[in-house]
Order: structure tokens, then C-alpha cells, then sequence
């Protein structure tokens, strides 16, 4: 199988697809990375009012946008057990999405809270918080039979995978089945995935910087920035903007 770009890929669509029948997405007691499983049971020690375990994606369940992130945070995710919940990421993130109509609420406070996101879902790399935010690259391939089996449920509504920072970008890549030299990382590219798309709708991924508290406050990432590669996710997916101050 080719892509546009000449390049080989490997079969793609058996890798996230539709050949294999898609694995477990998600096991909030997976203790398969050693390192991880330690690191969490240590903080759940420390914080037993805390979640501290293997954090569920979150969102729309057919939806036309798939934001790939890196991991939770561990003062916010692993904390509140929702992605971007709970720290500095989660933000800018929110209110981005919130702008642009994809969010119900403007700030995400606790997995409790009335927040609903339409038409997007949040899924992570890697669904354990790492030391140093920081996983292993062994670590990342173990948490990618997760990735790779959710996305292969949400492939038929999804029109464009937005990827947050490099590690969302090749992970997702990895669960495709997709050669990472073909579509190379850099902020606000739009990578068109061939050998995933159908005649009636093609499938993008799109890059951004993570919207870490790092990247935000060096300006590597600014609102502007953010906002511009999420609005071209919505044009491409073809949800209507609802544009909010
Ligand atoms: S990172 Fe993924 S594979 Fe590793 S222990 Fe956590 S859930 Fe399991």
C-alpha cells in the first residue's frame, strides 16, 4: 500500500483498521510497565483520596476530531482522573476548546464536574503518569495496544487526529501503522493519511507543540498558535465553529 507521497505504508488499515478485531482500550488495574506501576503505587500511598492509576481517554465516543496527548500530568490527570484535569495544561486546552465550541465548559475542574466535550475525544499515549513527565520510549510502545485498539473504534467517525507534541505524534503513527519517516513532526503541519481515508472522507493528522505549562510560558507555544491548528481541525472535520469570547 502506498500513500500519496509514494511512501510504503504497512498495511495500515490492519493496524488500526479494520482487519483485526480491536483489543481492550483501557484497564484501570494495568500494571504492564514495571516502572509506572510503582511510580503510581507510591503516590496512591502518599494520596489515597487520589486516582493514581491508568487514566481513561474522555469525550465524544464517535468523534471527528482525536486529540493524541502525552500522558497525564501527575498533579492533574493522575490526580483527578481525567485528562488535562486538574493542572497547568489543561488550561489552555480547555478554554481553546470551550472558544471553538468543543468544550461545555471553559475550565475543567474535577472527573465529576459537568463538562462535556462534542464532537472530540482526548486519548494519551501513554495512559500512566511517567516520572519527570517523561516516559519511556519501551513504555510507549507497551501503552500502544491501547491507543491502537481505540483507535480502531473511532477511525469511522474521525476525520482528523490532532497530535500534541512529538510523542502524540509518532505513538498515533505507531497505532496506524504508519512510517514515521513519511509524515515528519513540526508544529501546525497537516499530514493527509491516504491509506486510511475512503472516497467520501479523507483523514488528517495534524501537529501542534504540546500546550504544556513549559511550552506556554516560553511562548514556544502561544493561544494564538493553539487556537489556529485546533480551528483547522474543526474546518477539516467539518464542524461547524461556534465561535465564543
Ligand atoms: S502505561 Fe499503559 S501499558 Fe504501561 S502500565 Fe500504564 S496503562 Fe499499562
Amino acid at each position: 500500500m502506498t500513500d500519496s507521497r509514494g511512501a510504503k505504508v504497512a498495511d495500515a488499515r490492519g493496524a488500526a483498521g479494520t482487519r483485526e478485531p480491536p483489543g481492550r482500550i483501557y484497564d484501570p488495574n494495568c500494571t504492564r510497565c514495571p516502572r509506572l506501576a510503582s511510580y503510581l503505587a507510591e503516590y496512591r500511598a502518599r494520596h489515597p483520596d487520589c486516582w493514581g492509576r491508568p487514566v481513561a481517554s474522555f469525550g465524544d465516543e464517535a468523534p471527528r476530531i482525536v486529540l493524541v496527548g502525552l500522558a497525564p500530568g501527575l498533579n492533574g490527570a493522575n490526580r483527578t482522573g481525567r485528562p488535562f484535569t486538574g493542572d497547568y495544561a489543561g488550561i489552555l486546552l480547555y478554554e481553546t476548546l470551550f472558544r471553538l465550541g468543543l468544550s461545555t465548559r471553559r475550565v475543567s475542574v474535577s472527573a465529576d464536574d459537568p463538562l462535556r466535550l462534542r464532537g472530540l475525544r482526548i486519548v494519551n499515549s501513554v495512559k500512566c503518569a511517567p516520572p519527570g513527565n517523561k516516559p519511556l520510549p519501551e513504555e510507549v510502545r507497551r501503552c500502544n495496544a491501547y491507543l491502537r485498539a481505540e483507535l480502531a473504534r473511532l477511525l469511522p467517525s474521525a476525520r482528523v487526529l490532532v497530535a500534541l507534541g512529538r510523542i502524540g505524534h509518532d505513538a498515533a503513527l505507531l497505532a496506524l501503522g504508519l512510517k514515521r519517516s513519511a509524515f515528519p513532526f513540526s508544529h501546525g503541519a497537516e499530514h493527509r493519511l491516504d491509506a486510511l481515508s475512503t472516497p467520501d472522507a479523507t483523514l488528517y493528522l495534524l501537529d501542534s507543540y504540546h500546550c504544556s505549562r513549559y511550552n506556554t510560558q516560553t511562548r514556544r507555544l502561544t493561544e494564538q498558535m493553539f487556537h489556529a491548528v485546533l480551528a483547522r481541525a474543526c474546518e477539516l472535520a467539518e464542524l461547524r465553529r461556534r465561535r465564543r469570547a
